[in-house]
């Protein structure tokens, strides 16, 4: 065999190295390599960017994106039983990496050179802390120029949520802030092995180089957190920690402290964090 597209079934795959999947590690695979071809495309131009692929499982995307023209791609997986189904790909090619271990812990930034593009169908159960990582690194812009992502679907609408909506919060806010961010793919639950209880929803994240307005990160993060928190309440009583005399801050701010935070815009809570910290 020389060529990828000439690798056997993923469902074969599966059955050849006992791939059962595994709740614990939030395995739902998806065989149909049309539909991991898709998901490739919608991260953009990948033959010009490492793409990291997180939790390649028995490699459907990872052929979707290697047949896509993937100048290289870095896949991270957790489960030891994937990596012979894995090194099955890797030997038809010298663009793809495998690296077993813990994507919450792995240093991303180092495995890959710029541009970096992160790709992946996420384990539900690690999804919004690996994301809510990547929208808050250390430095910006980021490490990666973008994410393509799959999420529950609730989950990617809170992360494209608008004001005034129910689905906007914390995550709407933070993306926003730093991104654009869009859903470009729904898929119901047949479209994966076993199929999941919730529909799932592609999320493509670009990162802007700057932020749409300035404001300190860590106090955004906070004031944001606490609005949300107590998202019924009026911002000045869901503040109040923030300083003896939030009401001047948020007027300030031109957000008035009878206000929840699901009316305030994005412009208006990094004019909020710059009057905490201007105090
Ligand atoms: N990419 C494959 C596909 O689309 O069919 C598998 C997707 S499955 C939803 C999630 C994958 O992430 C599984 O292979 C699982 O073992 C892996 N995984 C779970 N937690 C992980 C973690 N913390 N770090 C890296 N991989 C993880």
């Amino acid at each position: 065999m020389t060529d990828l597209s000439d690798l056997p079934p993923l469902r074969e795959v599966i059955r050849a190295h006992g791939l059962a999947a595994r709740k614990s590690l939030g395995q739902n695979f998806i065989l149909d390599l049309n539909l991991t071809a898709k998901i490739a495309r919608a991260a953009g131009n990948i033959a010009e960017a490492d793409v990291i692929e997180i939790g390649p499982g028995p490699g459907g995307l990872t052929r979707g994106l290697l047949i896509e023209g993937a100048r290289r791609v870095v896949a991270v997986e957790k489960d030891a039983r994937c990596l012979p189904a894995l090194a099955e790909i890797a030997a038809l090619t010298e663009r793809l990496e495998v690296i077993e271990g813990d994507a919450l812990e792995i240093d991303l930034a180092a495995v890959a050179t710029p541009p970096v593009k992160i790709v992946a169908n996420l384990p539900y159960n690690v999804g919004t802390e690996l994301l809510t990582g990547w929208l808050d690194p250390p430095t910006w812009p980021p490490f990666w120029s973008s994410l393509t992502l799959m999420f529950q679907r609730e989950v990617a609408g809170r992360i494209v949520a608008r004001p005034g909506s129910k689905a906007y919060g914390r995550l709407s806010v933070l993306a926003a802030w730093r991104t654009t961010a869009r859903i470009v793919m729904d898929l119901p639950p047949t479209a994966f092995v076993p199929p999941p209880k919730v529909h799932s929803a592609v999320v493509h994240i670009e990162a802007l180089p700057a932020p749409r307005f300035p404001a300190p990160a860590g106090t955004l993060k906070a004031v944001v957190k606490a609005a949300f928190a107590q998202r019924r309440k009026m911002l000045r009583a869901s503040l109040k920690g923030f300083a003896p005399e939030i009401e001047d801050r948020l007027i300030a701010a031109g957000i008035d402290p009878t206000d929840r935070a699901e009316t305030v815009d994005l412009e208006r809570f990094c004019a909020l964090a710059r009057a905490v910290d201007d105090g």
